[in-house]
């Protein structure tokens, strides 16, 4: 007890004020989340659906709760309702179906596009030269919002191999903001976990997502 808390205040005095901080928070309980909360954390992530039910009963409305795992399509109806935001959109269909189920529930649900930066066979994520066009037809759709992007990058034994990647993942995003596309406002940048969140943060990242630098090695 307390370790928690104190991870998290020592985090954010490391971490520059504007960046958020996103807890992930897969396999971790209530408790451990509230206790996070507490200390300071405003935005927890969650991977999986049953799990994040559970702990928004719990826990309810006082943090954001983002959707940062693989999203199977029958599970978007009840994703919605819950989440303030979903990291990881990465194709239209998706989108249309997030579109829809939002619309059933008068809300707009802020997105960020998942981007395959390291273009691996067998990652998640659009591939980076297919974002622009994808964001574009996105837009069109009335009951969704897309605020920027979210990249993983590959497995790398040291985490200063990511940086390449990191900086392809900002290039990208400036690219896009530049073609300012009506309805899409590029705030947030996603990317950054416990081993590489400060090269994420020297590379342009606007909000990292962090799991044993806060809770502790995962119990499973
Ligand atoms: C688990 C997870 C993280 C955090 O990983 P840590 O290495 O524990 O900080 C970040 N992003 C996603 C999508 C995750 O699933």
């Amino acid at each position: 007890m307390g370790e928690i808390r104190d991870n998290v205040l020592k985090l954010r005095s490391e971490i520059p004020q504007g960046i958020n901080i996103v807890a992930a928070a897969k396999s971790r309980n209530a408790q451990e989340i509230l206790e996070a909360i507490d200390a300071g954390i405003t935005v927890v992530g969650e991977n999986y659906l049953q799990e994040s039910e559970e702990m928004i009963e719990a826990i309810g409305r006082k943090a954001a709760w983002h959707f940062i795992g693989h999203i199977q399509k029958n599970k978007v109806k009840h994703i919605v309702p819950l989440f303030d935001m979903i990291e990881t959109v990465d194709s239209l269909e998706l989108s249309g179906l997030i579109d829809q189920h939002s619309a059933k529930h008068g809300k707009i649900m802020p997105v960020l596009i998942e981007v395959n930066i390291g273009r691996e066979a067998q990652k998640h994520g659009a591939m980076p030269e297919a974002v622009p066009e994808l964001i574009r037809q996105i837009s069109g759709l009335p009951n969704i919002r897309v605020k920027g992007l979210m990249t993983m990058g590959p497995f790398v034994e040291d985490p200063e191999e990511l940086r390449p990647y990191f900086r392809l993942a900002k290039t990208l995003f400036e690219e896009i903001k530049a073609l300012n596309i009506p309805n899409v406002s590029m705030e947030d940048l996603s990317m950054g976990m416990s081993d590489s969140f400060r090269i994420a943060i020297e590379e342009g990242a606007t909000m990292v997502r962090i799991g044993t630098r806060i809770f502790g090695q995962r119990p499973y």
